[in-house]
């Protein structure tokens, strides 16, 4: 039996008094309580109150103990008390590291021909290799749960893009809008953070990988204007682009728009096809950044941050501009002194006047994703912090938390480098920064 089905086995026999809601709201809280305190619920389960207890005071008990600095700041504390159940199935395998080898590859029969699958069936020789009509029919109307996305590697789509090119950014709703064009290059990323998006977002079986570059440039140029766009919201721009090999081709096509900013974010240090061209001013390689222990334990098959943050100044040194992404800011005990050290090491390997922004931004997830993240990673202890449901329904820091974080960073970032624009991602009107 897991733990959390001995806390419900135990709950509803000690308070079978009480409504099946109320015994939900007091399993999910002795399990948060018990694994942010690192010990067997058994022993919260000791200082509970009796039955026959009124549920108010059970749950006050338990709110103060799992929320103890928002009760003692009086804050409303209006978790989501969801119903808490980890399957071991679902959990991240951390033996299937990359490099990343597809055991097949599915190729839309309208770009069989093109450039872009010779390179990449040729990278993989040993994958199997099907020619199918069209990925929709391919995959039909089948949903596709978490046992599919931990296996996702497995399986490669290279497919025809018709319709999303770029895309306004898609803020949560009340949010500040940073003025941001996605490019839909893509969809699926080898890695596995813990708090990735991803995992709650994508319905797919594999990893898509649109094959005709050239339409997102003719429809770049149907825009007829400049604007300033990225790779990123579905994928890491550079983790699969040695074997896409589409990197030069954004740099030669983007630098006759100098005005038009091209962003490709990452967590890689694949750069080398990115510096084997020369650099543009207008293309910007950004690093998401975080200490070196979130990235050991978060941050999982990525770079490590030494290695992303030499592969920035390569790229310096190459003629291109970096920007760095604080996001997502993980709160825990002593975080300052890390942060702090990490805007450091940032703005010690490349000069400011080679930064092209900063963004900020804390760890925000949705209840749904929480869920799956206890499944996915149920070792994490991102989740043990205290969270709020915040103005768009995703559970935040509270408010006086995160203005302290990005007062802080921001007065860490201008001690190093006085004019970098720097902009809050995902955050609330209200949450201004400076
Ligand atoms: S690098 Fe980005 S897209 Fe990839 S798993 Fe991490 S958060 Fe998700």
């Amino acid at each position: 039996m897991t733990d959390t089905e001995q806390i419900k086995t135990f709950v509803s026999k000690y308070y079978h008094y009480l409504g099946i809601n109320k015994q939900q709201e007091i399993t999910r809280l002795l399990f948060e309580i018990a694994k942010r305190e690192r010990i067997d619920y058994i022993k919260v389960t000791e200082s509970l109150p009796k039955p026959p207890a009124r549920f108010s005071r059970i749950k006050d008990y338990l709110l103060e103990r799992r929320y103890p600095s928002l009760t003692k700041s009086r804050q409303g504390i209006r978790p989501s008390f969801f119903d808490i159940t980890i399957d071991p199935e679902l959990k991240v395998d951390f033996t299937l590291k990359p490099p990343i080898q597809p055991k097949n590859i599915f190729i839309e029969e309208s770009v069989a021909h093109t450039e872009m699958v010779k390179r990449v069936t040729t990278h993989f020789p040993e994958s199997n290799v099907e020619i199918i009509k069209t990925y929709k029919e391919h995959v039909g109307k089948r949903r596709f749960g978490i046992v599919d996305y931990n296996k996702r590697r497995e399986n490669f789509y290279l497919v025809r893009e018709d319709y999303d090119f770029f895309k306004k950014c898609p803020c949560s709703s009340n949010s500040v809008f940073c003025g941001y064009f996605v490019v839909n290059l893509g969809s699926g990323c080898p890695y596995e953070c813990s708090y990735c998006v991803l995992q709650d977002y994508i319905n797919s079986p594999g990893i898509i990988l649109p094959a005709n570059i050239e339409d997102f440039f003719a429809a770049f140029k149907n825009l007829g204007r400049d604007i300033r766009c990225g790779s990123c919201e579905l994928t890491d721009s550079l983790a699969f682009d040695h074997i896409t090999g589409y990197s030069p081709l954004i740099v030669e096509f983007f630098r006759h728009y100098p005005k038009t900013l091209y962003e490709l974010k990452t967590k890689s240090d694949n750069i080398d096809l990115l510096t084997s061209v020369p650099g543009a001013r207008n293309i910007i390689v950004s690093w998401s950044l975080n200490p070196q222990k979130i990235v050991e334990t978060v941050e999982h098959f990525t770079a490590p941050l030494a290695q992303r943050l030499e592969a920035a100044q390569r790229c310096t040194a190459c003629g291109y501009r970096v920007a760095f992404h604080f996001d997502p800011i993980i709160y825990y005990q002593g975080w300052e002194a890390d942060y702090e050290a990490l805007v450091d090491m940032a703005f010690h390997a490349v000069d400011g006047e080679n930064v092209a922004w900063v963004s900020l931004g804390t760890l925000r997830m949705t209840p749904r994703l929480k869920k799956i993240i206890e499944n996915r990673f149920p070792d994490n202890t991102i989740l043990d912090e205290e969270f709020l449901a915040g103005h768009d329904g995703k559970l935040r820091y509270p408010k006086e938390t995160r203005r302290s974080i990005y007062k802080n960073m921001t007065s860490w970032i201008r001690k190093r480098c006085k004019n970098v624009r720097i902009y809050l991602c995902m955050e609330e009107k209200s949450m201004r920064l400076e």
